[in-house]
């Protein structure tokens, strides 16, 4: 649900996301939200506007949203009073409504099957999901979370409102 003209990926990276997507959905059944919400992709050619230089290009590139502990969710443009935008980042905080498990299967599971690792998330979210998987599993388990994705400081990028995928 980001630009209309930004909506563009390569098949075999739609295949990717919708594998990854289905996995999610059957594997926390429990969830009254169990939609991935995308974001901006790519133009078919060029880079998306708005977007630092081929971030959103080249058909493999694409935003979405974070999955949320609540009964629905929608992209950071908000599309219907159905379906509204929750924010989970609080300035620094991350608040409650973040959906911790879904939001790390997710990214270890595109991480295993396209072996990218340079997608990119917040430093807040990235620690937060650290201190969740360090209490539940220990530290090797969590530190190996650190070598999936990166996270940068501040909200210039919106990276608190969406996950940045590159799956090339
Ligand atoms: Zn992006």
């Amino acid at each position: 649900m980001g630009k209309r003209d930004c909506a563009y990926l390569r098949s075999s990276t739609l295949s990717e996301l919708e594998y990854i997507a289905h996995y999610i959905h059957n594997k926390f059944p429990d969830r009254p939200d169990r939609q991935t919400w995308i974001g901006d992709a790519c133009p078919q050619s060029g880079n998306c506007s708005g977007h630092p230089n081929g971030s959103h290009a080249g058909g493999q590139r694409l935003d979405i949203n974070y999955f949320v502990i609540d009964d629905h969710n929608s992209t950071q443009y908000g599309i219907s009073k159905e379906y509204p935008y929750i924010e989970v980042c609080d300035g620094e905080k991350v608040t409650s409504k973040f959906d911790w498990e879904r939001n790390y299967y997710f990214i270890k599971k595109l991480v295993e099957i396209t072996g990218n690792d340079t997608s990119r998330t917040c430093d807040a979210i990235q620690n937060y999901i650290f201190q969740k998987l360090y209490k539940q599993f220990g530290r090797t388990v969590g530190n190996e979370w650190y070598q999936m994705i990166s996270g940068d400081i501040g909200t210039k990028w919106q990276h608190h409102r969406h996950y940045h995928l590159n799956m090339n």
